[in-house]
């Protein structure tokens, strides 16, 4: 009887400590999971915060280079990003932006490629 007491407190501690553990490796990847970022529509542009974003001016903006500030881009981070009004697909944002788009609503190269969300 008296020999079955420490063998249940250390697996209780042991029980604890795995649970301490495992519960602090978890916390820590959730940290690293909330790096996010967030892309200018417009111009591709990475900022670490929405409000960083939406006070610049955007050298990309419609109505001229910095005629505006950038527009948050809404849809999900992608390894590939598909052009809403053309199709083609582009690795960023920022390369996607920087080309005309012959399918523009505004006409044939009247604007650049913009991405579907
Ligand atoms: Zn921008
Ligand atoms: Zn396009």
């Amino acid at each position: 009887m008296k020999n079955k007491i420490p063998t249940i407190s250390i697996t209780a501690i042991c029980l604890l400590a795995l649970i301490i553990l495992s519960s602090g490796i978890q916390s820590e990847k959730g940290g690293k999971m909330q790096q996010k970022y967030y892309y200018c529509e417009y111009c591709g542009h990475r900022f670490p915060s929405v409000r960083l974003l939406t006070s610049a001016p955007c050298v990309r903006h419609p109505d001229g280079p910095n005629k505006g500030r950038h527009k948050l881009y809404e849809g999900t981070e992608k390894s590939e990003y598909t052009c809403k009004y053309c199709g083609r697909k582009f690795p960023s944002i920022m390369l996607m932006t920087a080309a005309p788009c012959v399918n523009h609503p505004k006409g044939p190269n009247k604007g650049n490629h913009s991405p579907a969300l």
